[in-house]
């Protein structure tokens, strides 16, 4: 929501990209594209590119971080420079922070911590390509790759957002929606139960948007979770 415009974000009730409001874009999900870590994942979404890599779960390093009863998830997001327009600067910033713990939080609702006391959980998520939407693409592969692993987890997390452009509510907001729109609302959610494990909003939404925007992207998430399932099941044969 960098800065709201009277640009014309949605003509004749189409969207810039040719979507309907309540039309995800195209999503791509591989599940094991990484020789290196014990469960990976490459998903498209979009124009989003993004990579997750899981280790563990291993002794958890520095050992103050232990939990005596249980693993901790420790999810680490990163953008490479050459993912946006302008080369951004590599590290750790402010929101890749914000990101991680987010993330590390909701995945630590369905692994079965209690599983793996004073153990580490690693979570490595890299956008390598950026057209908004990447906290939810980079959470959704993640769970993928958590899957991938084969750590124990009650649930995946499918993560998606809806929003605000042009005072309709939409499902997963593009590039320009995501910068001239009026609100952005991520979820990710466990299907099974139905609980809410990220919600964040930014911008305004009234009560009744706010209940239409959880709705759109509750079923984004169930959109997902099917082309998650599909994922694992073209890697292991429908045995997943
Ligand atoms: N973005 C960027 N540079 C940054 C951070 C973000 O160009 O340092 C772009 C990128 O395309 C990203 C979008 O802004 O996907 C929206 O960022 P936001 O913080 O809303 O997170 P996201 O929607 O990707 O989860």
């Amino acid at each position: 929501m960098a800065g709201q415009t009277d640009m014309k974000l949605i003509k004749n009730g189409v969207r810039l990209d040719g979507r309907k409001p309540d039309e995800l874009r195209e999503v791509k999900i591989v599940a094991g594209v990484l020789d290196n870590a014990d469960g990976s994942c490459y998903l498209e979404w979009g124009n989003n590119k993004v990579y997750a890599g899981v280790f563990g779960p291993m002794e958890c390093h520095p050992r103050h971080k232990q939990k005596a009863d249980r693993a901790i998830v420790q999810a680490r997001y990163t953008m490479a420079p050459f993912s946006v327009n302008d080369r951004k600067r590599p590290g750790y910033d402010r929101r890749s922070t914000e990101i991680s713990y987010i993330a590390s939080q909701a995945f630590e609702r369905v692994v079965m911590v209690e599983e793996f006391p004073k153990a580490s959980i690693r979570v490595d998520m890299q956008v390598v390509e950026a057209h908004a939407g990447t906290r939810c693409a980079a959470i959704t592969a993640a769970s993928v790759a958590l899957a991938d692993a084969g750590i124990p987890m009650r649930d995946m997390i499918p993560a998606c957002a809806s929003g605000k452009v042009n005072d309709v509510v939409v499902l997963d907001l593009n590039k320009e929606e995501d910068n001239y729109g009026q609100a952005d609302l991520p979820l990710a959610i466990i299907p099974s139960t139905g609980e809410v494990v990220l919600l964040q909003l930014d911008g305004h939404l009234t009560p009744d948007e706010f209940e239409q925007a959880m709705d759109l992207a509750t079923s984004g998430c169930m959109d997902l979770y099917e082309k998650m399932r599909n994922a694992l099941d073209n890697r292991y044969g429908g045995s997943a």
